[in-house]
């Protein structure tokens, strides 16, 4: 073996060449602060006070997992009553202005539900959601806040699960039909169960080979105001069940898949984040670097004018 030659050591700068490398320097340090910030990322599902997180820790998880923007969903994991919880979310967003948004929530079986949703989103809410009361998924109480949802301008966000929330997912189209102009966003179980053909409804974390054409596959084909939100363990197994109709889907749907993460940990990396899972997922399966971008971002930002 050879030994290795080295380049000649640098001789001692003469102050004139000192001056001149201190400002190149200078220059390098000046340009490293203007080069731009790392990716935007959005997550368009989060949660104030997830099981007892406190609101730094919710902070942190998302500046760890790369989020530059979030919108805060009332409920989900908050044994308050969603309706307590639009004005303590309303705070927190007036905290972190251009960081952090929110969707106005409340059960819709509820009567006042339509005048607590208006009222935030009069003071600023971007959305309605998420949507989680044990309804038939195209009953009057879901036409309520779907007007709602008209008349602002707003997306919907709904979790279907099986016999639980938003039930009869079979028969949502009806609901995409009559609100034409209304953009409803889909998540958890039965939404993505039903990605495969020859899923079991009373299954809620299906495993195994994909068929596609299953009912979510067709409303995100057919129906331009259905999109889907990727949050939570649900949008995470879907995907890593079966990657290569994981890739297809995402091919498939590239312009109506917006990245969340309804997660819960403090710790916004590793296995136990869903989302920083969820985010490896998409890097992984994106056909292009500009296909994980909209996913990862600007989908987000076309659907609700953010980040
Ligand atoms: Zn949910
Ligand atoms: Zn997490």
């Amino acid at each position: 073996m050879s030994t290795p030659s080295f380049p000649p050591a640098s001789p001692v700068l003469s102050r004139r060449e000192f001056l001149r490398t201190s400002a190149v320097l200078a220059g390098a340090v000046s340009l490293v602060r203007a080069a731009p910030a790392a990716e935007p990322i959005t997550d368009i599902h989060q949660h104030k006070s997830y099981s007892g997180r406190p609101d730094d820790k919710l902070l942190q998880h998302q500046a760890a997992m790369g989020a530059t923007t979030t919108v805060i969903l009332a409920g989900g994991g908050n044994p308050k009553s969603v309706s307590a919880l639009n004005a303590e979310v309303l705070e927190f967003v007036r905290a972190h202005p251009k960081r952090v948004y929110f969707f106005a929530n409340a059960r819709t079986d509820r009567p006042d539900a339509r005048a607590e949703v208006e009222k935030y989103l009069k003071l600023g809410a971007i959305g309605i959601g998420e949507q989680k009361t044990n309804v038939p998924c195209d009953s009057r109480y879901v036409e309520i806040l779907a007007e709602l949802a008209r008349d602002h301008g707003v997306p919907m966000l709904m979790h279907f699960q099986h016999e639980a929330f938003n039930t009869g997912f079979e028969r949502f189209h009806k609901i995409l039909e009559k609100f034409p102009t209304v953009n409803f966003i889909g998540h958890a179980q039965a939404w993505w169960g039903n990605i495969d053909k020859n899923h079991d409804q009373k299954v809620n974390y299906p495993t195994g080979k994909v068929t596609p054409g299953g009912i979510t596959d067709r409303l995100l084909a057919d129906y331009p105001n259905m999109w889907a939100d990727l949050s939570a363990g649900s949008g995470n197994n879907a995907f890593v069940r079966d990657e290569e109709q994981g890739r297809g889907f995402i091919e498939r749907h590239q312009d109506k898949l917006l990245f969340g993460t309804d997660c819960s940990d403090a710790i916004g990396q590793g296995a136990g984040c869903i989302g920083a899972r969820q985010i490896a997922v998409i890097r992984r399966l994106a056909p292009s670097k500009a296909v994980e971008r909209k996913v990862l971002h600007g989908n987000a930002r076309k659907l609700l004018g953010i980040g």
